[in-house]
């Protein structure tokens, strides 16, 4: 039927005055409902009053449209309004605390937009001579440096444009290392920990490796033992995250490496929770072989929703030469993008191909490094010193009411399990929703798969001590009312949000991503 493809977007009246979602127009004080473009544009109705052109004759032929577009129209002030609506709907970093755990939602400076908007920057393309370009590149080697400088690495490779993009560039490379040894048919295996982000296993499994998982500790880590005894001739490489997805930082990271190295594998690290080392460790001086960074966490920039993302790779002196293309090359004063296999054979490099089709995510390139240089290095130092204390102060405040899943010091996320909701009725999904009453984004749950009901709230070190103290209170008034039975905060909540509980399993199994005029 026509309209059971429609999504509910029309203002729910139920009726029922005790219910707050029964106002006449299905707003909630000043915050206003918005239907889909479709429902209220109209077709013929356009923003903009030009004159028809005349003597015009289309050059189209048989491709000219036969009929009307049918693309909604709405006035200049219906567009702003359904714009700035929709924005109004939209949680960020900008709206207040995002405690999402993996994903280091930070505040992202002002000045590294006001950088990035710069016309020299933000008005140039990748197809440009190179000439025309210069202070653009000269961006690039600074930001390679300053990588280099943060992570021990021999080369970054900059194209990759996610962290799982960045995998990906990684494990390539290691593919292509392993196959110049002529081992591409005997090493087919990666070792992949239970708590890895499922980027790593989908990674692997891309490249055409079969993944063997590898069993945490009780204490939440990768042991040492359990990785050598998973190590035979038929190991690629190892897909480590450190901090790990508990985090935890991972204590036998060396022992581990060296087993790897001995074993003839390489040590792929899963660089998305650098936030918690930057400045303090060198992951390259711990054995790694290769690792992305996500600029985007780390470094700030907007993210979520997919975009924009950057996941450079810091390549170890065993794997530099199979950097992707285009990579920069300098002579003298000039930089110039090696671009063909032929010239990167040339001067000895075996890349593993191209990832993207230009250099990369230039933009993020022009954030990141204004992060960098405002903050310099102590101040990225004590970037993760504070993100550290930060979580370990939510830990030490919350630990008391909800269980924490590992007792000991966390790194910048603390993880907390479902034990202390037994026999509640409240479950760690109830939990999250009722944050969201509460105005808060729920911390990232049910990950790491290795903790029952898990709870992984990161707080970045831009949070105050006045912004973590009422989020802990919240999290706390929470906790007594779970703890007290009063479950009707939780079950079915969010209950004051423009849409209370979705059925997020059948949104997932069955979602309906077309819109249909209604019959
Ligand atoms: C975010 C994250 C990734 C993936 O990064 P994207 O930029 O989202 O592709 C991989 N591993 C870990 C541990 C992460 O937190």
């Amino acid at each position: 039927m026509l309209n059971d493809q429609g999504r509910p977007t029309a203002p729910v009246r139920n009726g029922d005055d005790s219910d707050t979602r029964g106002t006449f127009t299905g707003n909630r004080a000043l915050a206003q409902e918005e239907a889909l473009i479709f429902e209220i544009g109209r077709v013929g109705t356009t923003g903009v009053d030009i004159e028809e052109p005349t003597a015009f004759a289309p050059r189209l032929g048989g491709l000219a449209r036969q009929d009307g577009i049918g693309l909604p129209g709405l006035s200049e002030p219906e567009a702003v309004r359904h714009y700035v609506r929709l924005s109004q709907q939209n949680y960020g970093i900008d709206t207040g605390l995002f405690p999402l755990g993996s994903c280091t939602m930070k505040h992202n400076p002002r000045l590294n937009e006001a950088l990035a908007r710069l016309p020299g920057f933000a008005d140039i393309h990748p197809l440009q001579p190179l000439s025309t370009v210069q202070g653009a590149l000269a961006l690039f080697d600074e930001l390679s440096r300053w990588l280099r400088e943060l992570t021990g690495a021999e080369a970054i490779a900059l194209p990759p444009k996610a962290g799982a993009h960045g995998e990906f560039c990684g494990m390539a490379a290691i593919k292509a290392a392993i196959a110049a040894r002529g081992e591409a048919a005997t090493r087919t295996v990666v070792l992949v920990p239970d708590s890895a982000h499922g980027t790593n296993p989908a990674t692997a499994a891309l490249l055409g490796f079969s993944v063997r998982p590898v069993p945490a500790r009780a204490d939440g880590t990768v042991d040492a033992a359990a990785v050598a005894a998973a190590l035979g001739p038929d190991v690629a490489a190892i897909m480590l995250t450190n901090p790990n997805t508990c985090g935890l930082f991972e204590r036998d990271v060396r022992a581990i490496a060296h087993a790897v190295h001995e074993a003839g594998a390489f040590f792929y690290c899963d660089g998305a929770n650098f936030n918690a080392i930057m400045g303090k460790v060198r992951p390259m001086d711990l054995g790694v072989d290769a690792m992305h960074l996500n600029l985007h966490k780390t470094f700030s920039t907007p993210h979520g929703g997919g975009g924009p993302g950057a996941g450079p790779v810091a390549l170890s002196g065993r794997l530099a030469a199979f950097a992707p293309l285009p990579y920069l090359k300098q002579d003298g004063e000039t930089f110039t993008l090696v671009e063909d296999e032929a010239s990167a054979r040339e001067a000895g490099a075996a890349p593993l191909g191209r990832l993207t089709a230009f250099h990369g995510q230039a933009g993020v390139f022009v954030r990141a490094l204004a992060f960098m240089l405002s903050h310099g290095a102590d101040g990225l130092r004590q970037a993760s010193e504070d993100a550290v204390l930060n979580a370990n102060y939510i830990r030490a405040s919350l630990g008391n009411l909800m269980s924490v899943a590992f007792d000991r010091p966390t790194m910048h996320e603390v993880l907390f399990d479902d034990a202390w909701l037994k026999g509640t009725g409240v479950t760690t999904l109830d939990f999250a929703k009722a944050l969201i009453d509460e105005g808060y984004h729920p911390m990232t749950v049910y990950f790491p798969l290795v903790v029952h009901g898990a709870m992984l709230v990161e707080p970045t070190e831009s949070e105050s001590k006045a912004s973590l103290d009422l989020f802990i209170a919240t999290l706390r008034d929470l906790a007594h009312s779970a703890l007290a039975g009063e479950t009707e905060r939780f079950t079915g909540a969010p209950h004051y949000a423009p849409r209370s509980r979705l059925d997020e399993t059948r949104a997932a199994r069955q979602p309906v991503l077309r819109w249909a005029p209604p019959p």
